[in-house]
């Protein structure tokens, strides 16, 4: 019997519908969402272990497009080969520590450089630099964003403690993943980099952004708390891009909140953005926080949200990424010359 394509996806639909009905398990409300995933025998598998392997890519693509079903086509295997290919790539990078780290400087009201973002890149043998956009949550989803952040963390304090013994001594904040930021075993590592660098523990932050705490809220907070006991310092990134909650904000022990580029971008014109500015900035006060504006790139964008009373700020108006010793050189020429910015 040979069926349409149209009467199959018809049927798929109505099963998907029956089983994404709530159910009622102990009194309590439940709903399941259902996604198909359709490979056809034989054009999409010889046997039906290859048939099963191509539905589950369909039924994980489907998730991923947010679509109720898909159908296999032959571009999913060619995907996934290729992304298999760079994740071993990227192992290779880590195991042969080719990753390096650049770092933007952050500014005070009075144009003092306070702090570094560390923000790691991928260099090719061609010269040029994969963006951390590109590849990092490629690491989220393969295992590697752990060996990632220890990597990042230990170049951060490795730099910081550089920048310290040449005189410039400088809070350094790195980008943790989700997974890094629930790892048991972190605060433990922090304390080992800090006394193996003899680095204050004030001259380290990590940065943690709202979705990365969002699946386990409670042991994350337990986890920033622990780390607030060792002394650094904890900055809530992307602050107002996500789900952003009130209450998340009330309950974690953070002295930073970074307000997103999103909000920044031409903000003198922008008087929705002016209005979240504000917003966040005086609630952030009122928690006793210091805000950080980034991806501040224009001279009226920086002179408004100093009268707006953000504290401290970061973006390419001030400071480009780059390496650590290039910063090094910034901050000498900065404190040759303190009135240039
Ligand atoms: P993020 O944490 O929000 O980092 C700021 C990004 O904005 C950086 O991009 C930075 O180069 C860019 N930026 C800074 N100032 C300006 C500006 O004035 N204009 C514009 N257009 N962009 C500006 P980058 O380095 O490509 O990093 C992208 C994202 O990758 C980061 O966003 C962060 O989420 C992630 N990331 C970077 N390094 C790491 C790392 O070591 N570990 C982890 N887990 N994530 C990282
Ligand atoms: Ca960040
Ligand atoms: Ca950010």
């Amino acid at each position: 019997m040979t069926v349409s394509l149209s009467h199959l996806a018809a049927s798929v639909e109505g099963w998907l519908g029956e089983l994404g009905k709530p159910l009622a398990i102990d009194g309590e409300r439940i709903e399941c969402q259902m996604v198909a995933g359709i490979a056809l025998g034989p054009q999409d598998g010889e046997d039906a272990r290859e048939l099963l392997r191509h539905a589950h890519l369909a039924a994980h693509r489907a998730r991923q497009s947010q679509q109720r079903y898909h159908f296999f086509v032959n571009e999913l295997n060619t995907h996934l080969h290729r992304r298999h290919q760079r994740s071993s790539a990227l192992k290779d990078a880590i195991h042969n520590d080719v990753l390096v780290m650049h770092y933007q400087l952050q500014f005070d009201a009075s144009g003092v450089a306070v702090g570094a973002e560390a923000l790691i890149r991928w260099p090719q043998p061609d010269g040029s630099m994969v963006s951390p956009g590109e590849f990092i949550p490629l690491a989220e989803e393969s295992g590697l964003i752990v060996p990632i952040g220890r990597l990042a963390l230990n170049h951060a304090c490795a730099q910081a403690a550089k920048w310290r013994q040449s005189g410039y001594p400088l809070r350094v904040a790195v980008n943790l993943g989700a997974e890094h930021i629930h790892d048991p075993e972190l605060p433990e590592l922090i304390e080992g980099l800090l006394a193996r660098y003899q680095l204050p523990a004030r001259d380290l932050e990590i940065e943690v952004t709202e979705s990365s705490l969002m699946e386990n809220i409670s042991q994350g907070r337990q986890q920033l708390q622990r780390l607030r006991e060792i002394g650094i310092e904890i900055a809530l990134d992307d602050f107002g891009t996500g789900h952003t909650s009130l209450a998340y904000l009330r309950d974690l022990p953070a002295q930073r909140l970074k307000l997103d580029r999103e909000f920044i971008t031409d903000l003198p014109h922008q008087p929705h953005n002016q209005a979240i500015c504000r917003a966040v900035i005086t609630l952030g006060h009122a928690m006793g926080m210091t805000v950080l504006a980034e991806g501040v790139e224009r001279e009226e964008e920086y002179a408004l949200l100093k009268a707006l009373g953000v504290d401290e700020f970061q973006g390419f108006l001030l400071a480009r990424p780059l390496p650590g010793a290039q910063v090094g050189e910034h901050l000498k020429a900065l404190s040759l010359a303190p009135s240039v910015k």
